[in-house]
């Protein structure tokens, strides 16, 4: 019996009928392209998450360079994001016409800190990409109180809670001026495709999103902007819809397993993730850290069990951001790349699972 890094498969099987009959619906309707299932996934998210205004797009990556567009983020402006992380939350900035400016991480939230973005905040700053990485939740509160605007890359922490400026509680995503999140097959909220969503209280950046997301146009024949074909499917939305209900579930299993991870053998052998002070995480990765990530993940490999590394190269090293060499030191950032391994997780894995992946670690490292 081998351990899979993640199952996204398994928490869906009940729901088939359901899944059918969302997508017979569809294709009875003939609303392929945004439309009424479209609409119906907004307002509901928008309800769970206690946001007054979701704008679902064509995936995680173009919310993010819409959501930046939206709040007034163009050329001439700098726009400081993690170099930990998935590419796409700096891929994302360039088509802006902004410059990305590199900040560093904590080593143990993994998510940047108001210390890490001032150290690279320069007169031009206009925004912060906020990665609330692995699903744990960064301090957008703090940051903002820096006096820059935070885009909250929810891509991986679907279902997780952070802390308002006015120390409410409130859904990851809400806590800034837009959020944006994906609905990759491996997110927390995870389509049967490619999808993605803006999250916003402000109106005006609300309609702007909706304009840049339908070629810069509100009426037909009149383009307002240079805008982006991004789009959510409705079939896509529909079966979003069936999924949605079960994310308070499914993020609570994969709460669960990362504590039991934590307080299993591992925890004296490996570094563990710390929650975000005040916050709940929807953890999408346990990721732990040790200095021989790589023999580890052999190890494990050889007992059926798949651990990865996902950020062994930082993004401020990649070549394709050679036009945007790093301005500030990244401590954090090198010590994670070179030590970060994810273990298997998903809101399917048993607590039999999770026990022998961590004899095994505790017995390897
Ligand atoms: C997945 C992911 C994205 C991009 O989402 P897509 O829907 O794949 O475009 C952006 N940022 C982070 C942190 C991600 O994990």
């Amino acid at each position: 019996m081998s351990i899979p890094a993640f199952d996204p498969r398994t928490p869906v099987i009940p729901l088939r009928g359901e899944i059918d009959e969302a997508v017979a619906r569809v294709l009875d309707s003939g609303a392929f392209v945004l439309g009424p299932e479209v609409a119906a996934f907004e307002a509901a998210f928008a309800e769970q998450l206690g946001a007054k205004h979701v704008v679902s797009v064509a995936n995680g990556t173009e919310a993010i360079t819409i959501a930046l567009r939206a709040i007034g983020v163009g050329p001439g402006d700098e726009v400081i994001v993690p170099s930990f992380t998935f590419f796409a939350s700096a891929e994302a900035i360039p088509p802006t016409g902004a410059t990305p400016v590199f900040c560093d991480v904590d080593p143990g939230t993994r998510c940047v800190t108001a210390e890490t973005v001032r150290a690279a905040m320069t007169p031009r700053t206009k925004a912060v990409v906020v990665v609330h990485l692995f699903g744990n939740v960064a301090p957008v509160a703090e940051i903002e109180a820096l006096g820059v605007p935070v885009v909250e890359d929810t891509a991986q922490a679907t279902g997780a809670l952070g802390v308002r400026a006015d120390g409410s509680v409130a859904s990851a995503g809400t806590l800034g001026k837009a959020g944006t999140f994906s609905f990759y097959p491996s997110k927390n909220l995870g389509g049967f495709g490619d999808g993605g969503a803006i999250t916003t209280d402000d109106d005006a950046v609300a309609e702007q999103a909706r304009l840049l997301r339908l070629h810069g146009s509100r009426a037909k024949d009149t383009y307002l902007e240079v805008g982006y074909n991004s789009r959510l499917d409705g079939i896509q939305a529909a079966i979003l819809g069936v999924l949605l209900p079960h994310l308070p579930a499914w993020v609570e299993h994969r709460r669960a397993a990362v504590d039991r991870y934590r307080a299993s053998a591992l925890a004296e052998v490996v570094g563990l993730p710390v929650d975000g002070p005040g916050t709940s995480p929807a953890w999408n990765l346990m990721v732990v850290t040790h200095p021989e990530a790589d023999r580890l993940a052999a190890g494990l490999q050889e007992r059926g069990i798949e651990a990865r590394a996902y950020y062994r190269e930082p993004i401020h090293l990649q070549p394709a951001m050679k036009p945007w060499p790093t301005t500030v030191d990244l401590p954090g950032t090198t010590h994670l790349a070179a030590q970060h391994l994810a273990l298997p997780l998903s809101a399917a894995i048993t607590d039999a699972q999770v026990d022998e992946v961590a004899a095994a670690v505790a017995e390897l490292a």
